[in-house]
């Protein structure tokens, strides 16, 4: 027996490593176990967006990871013959988050970020190459037995909370015994990535090439190259990966380079799914990121789905930690995100399905609706599902609320890791005052809007919002009678 944590996390992927700095920032002892000696090196996810550079922003590495990507100009879907058929706008000015709205990133270079940020922190242990066989739970706490895949010694330790971000063929979803809800979606795709010799002046756009013959994606960030092909019923994955199939393969693609004009760094091929676990937490065990769900990657949303749970989790498992709010919180992770990501995955299922039509009927009845009349497509955009926060539909609780600079400050640099109280200019006073509600609640952060920002709080048709530490909109306020009870509600949390 070993060590003693208070989360020790299975899996040191990016939803690990997030919800471990995440973890560690709220004062956590925080153990990761994982089977691998340094971060994963095949080609996966290459796009995030602006509400995930936040939770980046949140554990300090967005300033110093920002340089390292790339921005993306749009997404297209083109048919087999480069015509557009509907585009999705996206990057340019820093928007309404304070962040450009997607990025094009390599995840190992992010990897690396999250990792360096933990290396040192005080609380945090890591457990590299060390393969996780066994979990036993108890009433108290939870024994974790790994073995040193180096010195083939077993070692064992202990924590109160065990997250498994273990990835798709997660075993501590067995233990939790989490059957999935299939939506539906299983296609084999080839994925490669090239890096070009001298910069051959790519657009930073991703396209989705609608070609029944064979659907394809084509991505570029630099002399960073990226194509995805389907791979049919009855092709072999060896046959697909064959570098002389690749090249033929690139040569006659949409957006083609000759082979002596880049190398091949990774290729492999994925079965892409769409599949989300029916329970999220047993107890003292739960999971996040791909172990709680997978999305085809049509989207560029799955790990950015992981992001957000660990997001979703950390504060709430470090109230629980400390003793400031009761363990039914915990339950409120899955019911709140299990329907958000769904959102997304019927979403990338959706796009997924319009890039691979193969059905002669129905290509013609899309050609004639679209190919005149290029249209526009938005990502879906849900809220959070039912759980702390009084969820209603459309007036905007359980989104994100935006990042405005106040006081020459980010939001949520102003606010950390607590709630916030985002007001009006001239609300905060008498039993309002940030002074009486500091001495009342100091787990509440309080920001005064400018005059001339008055206008965010419009959508809420509110004097004040109450934000949570993952910067959702938990609450409006009307007046100070409503504020009083919504802070009464929340009560521990924001002690
Ligand atoms: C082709 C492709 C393109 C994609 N593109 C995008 C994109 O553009 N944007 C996006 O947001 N997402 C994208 N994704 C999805 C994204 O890559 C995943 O959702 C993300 O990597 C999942 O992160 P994770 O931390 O949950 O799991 P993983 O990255 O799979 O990490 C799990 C870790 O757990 C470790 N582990 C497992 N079991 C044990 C054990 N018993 N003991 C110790 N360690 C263990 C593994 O070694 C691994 O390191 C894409 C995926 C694919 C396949």
């Amino acid at each position: 027996m070993t060590d003693q944590f208070d989360v020790a996390i299975v899996g040191y992927g990016p939803v690990g490593a997030t919800l471990a700095n995440l973890l560690v920032q709220q004062g956590l002892r925080v153990a990761v176990l994982e089977r691998e000696g340094d971060v994963y090196h095949l080609a996966r996810a290459g796009h995030l967006d602006a509400e995930v550079m936040r939770v980046l922003q949140s554990i300090d590495i967005a300033d110093a990871f920002e340089p390292d990507t790339g921005q993306t100009k749009a997404m297209r879907f083109v048919n087999g013959d480069g015509k557009l058929l509907m585009e999705w706008k996206r990057g340019g000015e820093r928007g309404p988050n304070g962040w450009v709205s997607d990025y094009m990133f390599y995840q190992p270079t992010l990897e690396g970020h999250m990792r360096k940020r933990l290396a040192g922190a005080p609380g945090f242990k890591q457990f590299l190459m060390h393969d996780v066989y066994e979990i036993e739970s108890g009433a108290d706490g939870v024994t974790v037995r790994a073995e040193d895949v180096v010195s083939n010694k077993l070692v064992s330790l202990r924590a109160r909370y065990v997250v498994g971000c273990d990835g798709a063929r997660s075993l501590v979803r067995r233990l939790i015994g989490a059957t999935h809800e299939d939506l539906g979606f299983k296609q084999r795709w080839l994925v490669v990535n090239v890096n070009t010799h001298t910069d051959m002046g790519f657009e930073p756009v991703s396209t989705q090439i609608c070609d029944p013959a064979r659907p394809a994606y084509a991505g570029a960030s630099g002399q960073r190259l990226r194509w995805e092909f389907m791979v049919h019923d009855g092709e072999s994955s060896r046959e697909m990966l064959r570098h002389e199939n690749i090249w033929n393969l690139i040569e006659n693609s949409v957006r083609p380079i000759k082979r002596d004009q880049g190398e091949i760094i990774r290729s492999a091929v994925y079965t892409f799914e769409s599949l989300i676990a029916k329970r999220w937490r047993a107890g003292r065990l739960l999971i996040a990121g791909d172990a709680a769900h997978r999305m085809p990657p049509f989207l560029g949303q799955g790990m950015c789905a992981g992001v957000r749970d660990a997001s979703n989790l950390a504060w709430k498992l470090a109230a629980v930690l400390q003793g400031r709010a009761d363990e039914a919180l915990l339950d409120t992770y899955e019911s709140e995100r299990a329907p958000h990501v769904t959102a997304f995955t019927r979403g990338a299922i959706e796009a997924g399905k319009f890039v691979q039509m193969s059905d002669p009927t129905e290509i013609a009845a899309r050609m004639k609706d679209m190919q005149d009349n290029p249209k526009s497509f938005a990502p879906p955009n849900p809220h959070l599902g039912p759980g702390l926060s009084e969820v209603n539909g459309n007036n905007g609780i359980g989104r994100q609320f935006v990042q405005p600079v106040v006081n020459g400050q980010r939001l949520d640099d102003l606010v950390g890791h607590d709630f916030a109280l985002v007001a009006r200019a001239g609300f905060l006073t008498g039993a309002a005052s940030p002074a009486a509600l500091a001495g009342q609640w100091p787990g509440l952060k309080v920001v005064e809007l400018s005059p001339d920002q008055a206008a965010l709080l419009d959508p809420y048709a509110a004097v004040a919002v109450i934000l949570r530490p993952d910067r959702y909109v938990h609450a409006s306020v009307a007046d100070s009678a409503s504020l009083e009870q919504a802070l009464a509600k929340l009560g521990g949390l924001l002690l």
